[in-house]
C-alpha cells in the first residue's frame, strides 16, 4: 500500500469529467487500496479518483469514525449514477482534501439514489440521506469536474477568490502529500 498526492485546487485533472470503468484489474484494485489509506491518512470521508490524478469512475465513502455513523460501512462506488434527487433540499458545510482549509456551506438535495458497480462488478441501488447523501453528492460531482466552491454563494464566491489562489500557487501548508503540478497525472 502506498500514499498516493491528493491533486490541488487548480490541477487539471480536477477538472476532468473521469472515464468509466470497463473491468476491475489488478492495478484497479491497487488503486482502490491505495485511495483507503490515502483518504485515511488525511482524515477525509469521501475520495475521488481524480484527486489522486487516476482517470477512472470511482469514488470512496467512510463515514464510519463520524459521530451517529456507525454502523455505515466503507464503500467503494463504481461507474455512479445519481438515478433520483429529493425536491428537499439542505444547506450543509463542506470540505475538501483537495482544498484544505476552506470550508463552506453547500445547498444540494437531501437525499439521493444511486445506481453503482462494487468491486466485483455487481450492480447496486442505493437511497442515501444525511451526511451519506452529501458525501455521495460531493464525490459524484468530483467525477464531472465540479467542486464544492463552485456551488457556495456568491458572497462566500468573492471571499474564498484569495484561499482559493493561495492554495492553487503552494502558498499553503499541507498535512499530507499532495501534487507539486497543475499538470499532475498518475494514471
Ligand atoms: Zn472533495
Amino acid at each position: 500500500m502506498s500514499l498516493l498526492p491528493v491533486a490541488l485546487y487548480g490541477d487539471k485533472i480536477l477538472r476532468k469529467k473521469v472515464t468509466k470503468v470497463k473491468e476491475i484489474d489488478v492495478e484497479t484494485i491497487k488503486l482502490i487500496t491505495d485511495m483507503f489509506e490515502t483518504m485515511h491518512n488525511a482524515y477525509g470521508i469521501g475520495l475521488a479518483a481524480n484527486q489522486v490524478g487516476a482517470d477512472k469512475t470511482i469514488f470512496l465513502v467512510d463515514i464510519s469514525e463520524m459521530e451517529g455513523e456507525e454502523d455505515k460501512k466503507p464503500m467503494v462506488i463504481i461507474n455512479p449514477k445519481i438515478i433520483n434527487r429529493s425536491d428537499e433540499t439542505i444547506i450543509m458545510e463542506e470540505g475538501c482534501l483537495s482544498i484544505p482549509e476552506v470550508r463552506g456551506d453547500v445547498l444540494r438535495p437531501k437525499s439521493i439514489t444511486l445506481e453503482y458497480q462494487d468491486t466485483d462488478f455487481k450492480k447496486h441501488k442505493i437511497k442515501a440521506d444525511g451526511l451519506l447523501a452529501r458525501v455521495m453528492q460531493h464525490e459524484y460531482d468530483h467525477l464531472q469536474g465540479i467542486l464544492f466552491t463552485d456551488l457556495v454563494a456568491d458572497d462566500l464566491k468573492k471571499k474564498l477568490k484569495k484561499p482559493l489562489n493561495n492554495i492553487k500557487r503552494r502558498k499553503v501548508e499541507f498535512e499530507y502529500p499532495t501534487s507539486t503540478s497543475v499538470d499532475y497525472q498518475l494514471i
